[in-house]
């Protein structure tokens, strides 16, 4: 949530700001800004896209060899060319970009209040800046040390980026619970929320701890603790191209995502599912086999479309290993003062693995003794980190605000888990286990072929229900979870209220919605509840409703009951959510476009939810 971006060395640093906030533009962009460091302090500040930023500053004076700039997705203040960062001090001399929230910043305001301090914004941001301000003419200290002392008085999460017109070649950096990550070049560093606006300078990296303070300058990085203790850097090699952040002729970055999915998906079997031989490879489980395979209970955490993958792998994991499972919203679970018990096994799910909520949900189990796995796409995020074991998705940046191969990324990664843990537990037998693994190789090739042929088939249903009020999605079993992404996926990106629903459960409420204007698509591939869906499918027809049905290819009797039918594939029931997902997301994506709607920008939506 919310970019930051940071450059210091000899390039003019102004164009690799103002390129690296587009870059991170998805993360959040209600407004952004950025502040030069030359002989004086210069900040530029806009409501709205980078882009109108950037028109804003055209033939004022943007020379500077340090900068920071920031795209913000507001917590604390409407959207507004004030509340954007960066903040200035009262003096003048400091300026901040902050990502995050600081909880308290109330009652500091209230003491600067008192001492006189003015406030050009609503926002927690600025508090905190002239709280920084304060100490240092008070203490008579550094501006880092200033920070120091401040840091320890804030309760909330933060990534900052600190600048100080004495000290022109220098960007004083902090992290808790949110993501920094500093890249290293020749006499230069840049610094910026995910690597993204890195790659294309240097692939050497170091992921910020939290609670550490980095000095950067342009040819020195000092990383301290907040008792001031030195640290070493632990400098990484990033595996990322640059094409693979860009938009690769298509229109948009959803609709590439979208069409990533065979090679995302081959890409998170690669050298871990071996059909033929039957055996799966996955270091993080068979490392911890004892713990997965005699777990109690698996309790899966996750927020948003995480969430709809955890809710697929209960079904996974009940299923195939005999193991209870619970799937948590991470905001609720933290608060909740759950029983956890040893023996438990978290499952983290989170594209970003910065998900503020489920991070700390699972520092609050981590502490009462379960075991950790994540499921996290990006490398080296703070999920990651702090997971006792895991397993990546492989499936490439996602830039797109709606998550999609990052979700049938973590589907494959949940499946292979379950074959995996299931079959060295007994509760599979050799034939199912092999029968699920050739499956799961077909998939790649399968979803290629949805793309192939029903991509034009979903754009025509979008196009005809395009202006409806609401969309209903009725699914059952493993199809459930998948009537409900196919909902949110609706409502994130055409804003039309959309209510994902299991299709028995239809009858105690949401059947009072169904008129001739209510369209509801059925998720409804061949499995063992075909029969109970076909005859929800007639009630809802008896009800005059339009009934739009993803089915098996080959199915002749829904085919002959719906108004419009998508065809995906055969496949096995428990991986039938990695096809029948597919046309709900182009739908989304489509109706999207013919209501001329920002798809990879949703209002209101950010990538990588860092606030709680
Ligand atoms: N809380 C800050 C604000 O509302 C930062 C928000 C962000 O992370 O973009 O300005």
């Amino acid at each position: 949530m919310c970019g930051i971006v940071g450059y210091t060395g000899k390039r003019e640093a102004y164009p690799v700001v103002l390129k690296g906030l587009k870059r991170l533009e998805y993360r959040g962009y209600d407004s952004s800004g950025i502040a030069l460091v030359n002989a004086s302090l210069k900040v530029y500040k806009k409501k709205g896209k980078v882009s109108e930023l950037e028109e804003s500053v055209i033939g004022k004076d943007t020379h500077a060899h340090t900068a920071i700039g920031h795209t913000r997705w507001a917590t604390h203040g409407e959207p507004s060319d004030r509340n954007a960062h960066p903040h200035r001090s009262s003096g003048g001399k400091l300026a901040m970009i902050h990502n995050g929230i600081i909880e308290n910043y109330a009652s500091i305001k209230q003491e600067l209040l008192k001492k006189d301090y003015e406030f050009k914004s609503d926002t927690d941001t600025e508090v905190l800046l002239n709280f920084i301000e304060d100490i240092k003419l008070h203490d008579h200290c550094s501006t880092e040390q200033a920070l120091r002392i401040a840091l320890k008085r804030v309760v909330g999460a933060y990534c900052i980026l600190l600048v100080d017109e004495d000290d022109p070649e220098t960007i004083i950096a902090a992290r808790k619970g949110s993501p920094l990550v500093i890249g290293i070049g020749k006499g230069e560093h840049f610094l910026a929320s995910d690597a993204s606006p890195i790659i294309e300078y240097t692939k050497e990296v170091v992921y910020v701890n939290d609670y550490e303070i980095a000095i950067v300058k342009p040819d020195e990085l000092v990383l301290k603790n907040l008792g001031n203790e030195k640290q070493t850097p632990f400098i990484q090699k990033l595996d990322m191209e640059l094409a693979a952040i860009e938009k690769g002729g298509y229109e948009h970055f959803m609709l590439k995502e979208i069409y990533d999915q065979p090679d995302s998906i081959f890409d998170c079997l690669r050298g871990r599912l071996h059909a033929n031989a039957g055996t799966i490879t996955m270091s993080g489980v068979e490392n911890h086999l004892p713990a997965l395979i005699n777990a109690h209970r698996m309790v899966m955490v996750a927020c948003g479309t995480s969430w709809h993958a955890g809710l697929i792998a209960e079904y996974l994991f009940e299923d195939l290993c005999r193991i209870p499972v619970e799937v948590e919203y991470a905001s609720e679970f933290r608060y909740r003062n759950p029983v956890i018990n040893k023996g438990d096994v978290i499952i983290a799910i989170s594209q970003s693995g910065e998900t503020a909520d489920t991070l700390v949900a699972l520092e609050n189990a981590k502490e009462k003794g379960a075991f950790i796995f994540g499921v996290v796409n990006a490398v080296g995020s703070s999920i990651a980190r702090l997971s006792d074991a895991g397993a990546y998705t492989h499936s490439g940046p996602e830039i797109g605000v709606a998550s999609t191969k990052a979700f049938t990324g973590q589907l494959v990664v949940l499946a292979m888990m379950a074959f995996k843990i299931g079959y060295a537990k007994g509760s599979i037998d050799n034939k199912r286990y092999m029968h699920l693994l050739t499956e799961l190789n077909s998939i790649p090739d399968k979803v290629a072929q949805i793309l192939k042929e029903s991509a034009a088939a979903v754009q025509s249903v979008a196009n005809k229900y395009k202006d409806a009020r609401d969309f209903l999605y009725l699914g059952r079993g493993y199809n459930f979870p998948v009537a409900l992404e196919g909902a949110l996926k609706l409502k994130e990106i055409s804003y039309i209220h959309a209510e994902g629903y299991p299709a028995a459960e239809m009858k105690h409420g949401p059947i009072a919605l169904v008129d001739e204007n209510l369209p509801v698509v059925f998720v409804a591939t061949k499995d063992k509840y075909y029969e109970k869906i076909v005859s929800n499918i007639q009630e809802i027809k008896a009800r005059k409703g339009k009934v739009i049905a993803v089915v098996t290819e080959g199915d002749t009797i829904i085919s002959e009951m719906a108004d419009d039918v998508i065809y995906v594939p055969d496949a096995d029931e428990a991986l039938a959510p990695l096809l029948s997902v597919i046309p709900l997301q182009l739908l989304s994506y489509y109706i999207g476009i013919a209501k001329d709607l920002d798809v990879d920008k949703p209002r209101n939506l950010a990538k990588s939810v860092t606030v709680e």
